[in-house]
């Protein structure tokens, strides 16, 4: 059986698949780059997603640096998947944004270092537009499903992507305000350019999880989670949003059409018309 939809989980995403009754678990997808994360089949209603924790299913097994975009992608594809709608709890840069609100932001920002962030090593393909950066169709159906439950949902959101897995310095979030960046987290890129390169489907739906340092005043406590970055009300606030998180997933798929008329499907097509790629995807990868 296959599911043409799937969510990249967070690190809260295995309670949610363990609340559905555990859900099939498939057999692991060797890639090119290395087994890809453990990936779930799950039977909600009428709807079938393919679910992956991200960061391991027994917690955070696997920091965002650390996580094989590539094989998780690639083992996605594999699947039939067309359509992922991606999890992230992400810090405000913007003190006007509320913990736990849930938004789907509009661009991003790649401060990575050193992440494979391509299929294409040594071809001479992947020259591909970026903008819009996310699945327009999915970011519309994401919204109107967030505005249906938390009677808003703010636009313009840009998030930058750090390379982590340490916390950024009040400097560099003055630095990422300055780009325009109002969110910062650790893991959208490269997972939204390597879903691009392969046709598929992106789209990122972020709750706030914390103010960034030196968004609001904080002082340090040693031990404490994000030492002393997160009021245990703001905890309770963003727990809520995971709470409510994959329903408001599941509508916005649950109104997607069979065929996709957004540019994602055929992101390729250029190099697909010159015939430098053939129709079989995966010989599109060199490796
Ligand atoms: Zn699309």
């Amino acid at each position: 059986m296959v599911a043409r939809h799937a969510i990249i989980a967070g690190s809260q995403g295995y309670r949610w698949v363990h609340r559905l009754g555990g859900a099939a678990v498939l057999e692991p997808i060797r890639t090119p780059f290395g087994l890809s994360a453990t990936i779930r089949l799950a039977l909600v209603g009428d709807l079938e997603v393919m679910v992956i924790s991200r960061h391991g299913e027994s917690g955070y097994e696997v920091s965002a640096p650390f996580v094989n975009y590539r094989a998780n992608i690639w083992a996605l594809k594999e699947l039939g998947v067309e359509r992922i709608v991606s999890w992230s709890g992400p810090g405000a840069i913007d003190p006007g944004l509320a913990i736990g609100e849930i938004l789907v932001p509009v661009d991003i920002v790649d401060e990575t270092r050193g992440r494979p962030s391509t299929f294409f090593e040594g071809r001479g393909i992947g020259f591909i537009r970026q903008n819009p950066v996310f699945c327009p169709d999915l970011a519309e159906r994401l919204r109107r499903a967030i505005e249906t439950r938390q009677g808003q949902c703010r636009t313009g959101d840009v998030y930058v992507c750090t390379q982590g897995p340490r916390l950024e310095t009040a400097a560099e979030i003055r630095k990422f305000a300055t780009f325009g960046a109002t969110l910062v987290g650790m893991t959208l890129a490269p997972e939204a350019f390597l879903a691009r390169e392969l046709e598929i489907c992106y789209c990122p739906i972020c709750y706030v999880t914390n103010y960034a340092e030196g968004v609001v005043d904080r002082p340090y406590q040693s031990g404490e989670l994000f030492e002393g970055m997160l009021t245990q009300e703001e905890k309770s606030k963003a727990d809520a949003a995971i709470e409510i998180l994959p329903e408001i997933i599941l509508d916005a798929l649950r109104t997607v059409p069979d065929q996709r008329t957004c540019p994602c499907a055929r992101s390729m097509e250029r190099y697909r018309r010159r015939g430098d790629i053939g129709d079989d995807w995966r010989s599109w990868i060199s490796k």
